[in-house]
């Protein structure tokens, strides 16, 4: 927890928060923190800045908080990914997150086992759980977008055109194409494949609506190491 997330909830007087529950405990049991020290805050969806604790007990921690700076700028990608097995999609959401992506779209493939939509982890509050892991984790505040599409031609046919408008449309795709281009330096909408990869007609229809197919060289990474060596490719740090 490099962040401590706040929400509005949180707030018992102005400037004043008092936590309880998973942030009590970290605050107090890998901070060991004191009254007196100051902390990293942010408050969700907006600023971040410091808390000062000015009262710690076994019940709950009390900070006196200010925030001074906006939350790290996205990287302009919207992000198409084939729903992953539900053991790799808390992971796969909270480095989405991490990663700063705003705009996340879980679809449907011909190789998406169909019993995948029915885990529990696509249920909202499950969804913005590990988002907020994400955003701990990488000093954000600001939630993702998750959206869910089960079926891939309409969504494709009748949603991607729109929300992919004035973007950069790629594919990542092992096979042919040309090389995922690097620091792109204008927004982008990325589709990711499922783990057994599209079917020649997903990436057709992807094709027939202006995607691009761009490869990350021969070797084939799992979704979950493909994903942030093509964000950050695409979006280098400066
Ligand atoms: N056998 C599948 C295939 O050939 O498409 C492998 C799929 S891979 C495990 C899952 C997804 O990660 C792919 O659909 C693609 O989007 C992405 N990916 C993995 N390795 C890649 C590479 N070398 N170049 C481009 N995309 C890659």
């Amino acid at each position: 927890m490099n962040l401590i997330v706040l929400h509005e909830t949180d707030f018992i007087r102005p400037g004043i928060v008092r936590l309880t529950g998973r942030r009590l405990e970290h605050i107090s049991k890998v901070h060991r923190a004191e009254p007196g020290q100051h902390l990293r805050v942010g408050l969700i969806d907006g600023d971040i800045g410091l808390g000062e604790i000015t009262d710690l007990s076994d019940q709950y921690v009390e900070l006196r908080v200010e925030f001074t700076q906006s939350p790290p700028p996205p990287p302009p990608v919207t992000l198409i990914l084939a729903l992953p097995r539900p053991k790799m999609l808390k992971r796969i959401i909270q480095h989405v997150t991490a990663l700063g992506v705003k705009r996340l779209v879980l679809i449907n493939s011909y190789r998406v086992e169909k019993s995948y939509w029915q885990t529990p982890w696509l249920d909202e509050g499950k969804l913005l759980e590990q988002c907020l892991l994400g955003l701990e984790q990488a000093v954000d505040t600001k939630m993702p977008q998750i959206i869910l599409r089960k079926r891939f031609k309409p969504f494709v046919e009748d949603e991607l055109p729109e929300l992919a408008k004035n973007s950069l449309k790629l594919v990542a795709h092992p096979v042919g194409g040309e090389a995922c281009p690097v620091d792109l330096g204008e927004s982008c909408t990325l589709v990711i494949g499922p783990e057994g990869g599209f079917i020649p007609y997903e990436v057709e229809k992807l094709k027939e609506i202006g995607f691009n197919s761009v490869h990350l060289g021969p070797r084939i990474l799992r979704v979950e190491t493909a994903l942030p060596v093509l964000v950050s490719r695409l979006f280098p740090a400066h």
